[in-house]
């Protein structure tokens, strides 16, 4: 079964010692993507990283998860024994990549250990700002500087969660449905086409495969993703809708920032008139908050000023669990709002990088927050000297 046919024995052992996961149907799925595998290799032989080992001027420390098949003691401490003032940490109970036998957490576990242990012995570790910033990265940095921080700067990977799958289903399904068929073809026995092979894709992705789900909250999500697109069809009529752009990535630069979106659907509506239009597959805000939910769209509306040099007429958010559509016209005082928020709060994520000051600002959001055992608002530590320099106020 070719590429593993094609894979050397010694080094197929090695994969498969990486763990597996569970994938419908009851098959499995190399942990260790023989892909990411032959892109290691790949560095490897380019930059000939086993005969620079001895050129690494600063300290290291080999950790080895002590139930590794991977990594054995004796590789770690030969590694160890290249380097200059190098040494082996066995860390008990863990496989090669952490607690469990992927890779998916080993990096916010260990990072902060590391960059902690890095900035102990005084090495420069300068925070960089992101390339971009969309609507979901400013909303982060408003709602919490800090979990901005740990996703979008020091990119800890966070868990995905069934939210996010089924969302991906059926914003997948619908772009499926738009892409593959015109007019009158667009029925509910076509999107439930759509999803099938939404879900065909997405059963494949590691975003899936972490959850770990058994077959009942497998087809539970399924199920569900389906309930959704059909209260779809209760909201709009897809049949008589013209759509000129899906999934549509526009970027523009704004004040020495690249400015960032993806727009689910971009509708002309006739006459030059164009509509930009986002579907949730959560719960719409309560009627107090359903003005600042628009904000994601607004910033898709400037990005469709800026790029393509007409401003939508219409910016429409389709809750579709509890079927309620929000839609505006933006004027020129919000457009002018939406530029001017985007440039503050990049500026705010700019001088935090400067100082290091990205603060924890505790909410409702803490409940599903990845970051809770790195917040110090939850694990108690107390900011170091530096830290709490960087945090007094003027
Ligand atoms: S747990 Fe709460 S305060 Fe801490 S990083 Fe996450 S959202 Fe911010």
């Amino acid at each position: 079964m070719p590429p593993l046919a094609n894979r050397d024995p010694d080094v197929l052992a090695g994969s498969i010692g990486g763990g597996f996961f569970d994938l419908p149907a009851g098959s499995v799925k190399l942990a260790c993507a023989l892909e990411n595998e032959a892109r290691f290799d790949e560095a490897e032989v380019q930059f000939g990283g086993s005969e620079q080992l001895g050129t690494m001027a600063c300290p290291l420390t080999i950790a080895r998860g002590a139930r590794s098949n991977v990594l054995s003691t004796r590789r770690a401490r030969a590694i160890a024994a290249q380097l200059v003032g190098a040494s082996v940490e066995e860390l008990a109970g863990l496989h090669h990549f952490g607690p469990e036998p992927t890779r998916r957490r080993s990096p916010a576990l260990f990072l902060p250990r590391w960059t902690q242990a890095g900035r102990s012995l005084g090495i420069a570790m300068p925070l960089s700002l992101p390339s971009t910033l969309s609507p979901s990265k400013l909303a982060r940095f408003v709602q919490c500087p800090l979990a901005f921080r740990y996703a979008h700067i020091d990119r800890f990977p966070e868990p995905s969660s069934v939210q996010q799958v089924r969302g991906t289903l059926v914003h997948r399904s619908l772009e499926l449905l738009f892409s593959s068929a015109q007019g009158a073809d667009r029925t509910r026995e076509r999107a439930l086409q759509s999803l099938s092979t939404a879900w065909d894709e997405v059963s494949e992705s590691d975003e899936y495969t972490g959850l770990a789900l058994d077959d009942v909250g497998s087809r539970r999500l399924v199920d569900d993703a389906a309930v959704l697109i059909g209260q779809y069809f209760a909201l709009e009529d897809p049949t008589s809708v013209h759509d000129v752009g899906l999934e549509l990535d526009l970027r523009t630069t704004l004040g020495g920032v690249e400015l960032r979106g993806i727009i689910d659907r971009l509708d002309d509506l006739g006459g030059g008139e164009l509509a930009v239009v986002d579907y949730k597959t959560g719960r719409a805000p309560p009627p107090d908050r359903s003005r600042s939910s628009l904000a994601g769209v607004y910033f898709y509306a400037m990005l469709c000023e800026e790029v393509l040099g007409k401003r939508p007429q219409e910016v429409r958010l389709m809750y579709l669990r509890d079927e309620i559509v929000l839609a505006e016209s933006p004027t020129e005082q919000g457009m002018r709002g939406v530029r001017q928020r985007a440039l503050a709060v990049w500026a705010a994520i700019d001088r935090a990088c400067a100082a290091e000051d990205f603060r924890p600002s505790p909410s409702a959001l803490c409940k599903t927050c990845a970051f809770q055992p790195l917040c110090p608002a939850f694990t108690g530590a107390k900011p170091t000297a530096d830290e709490a320099t960087a945090q007094r106020p003027g």
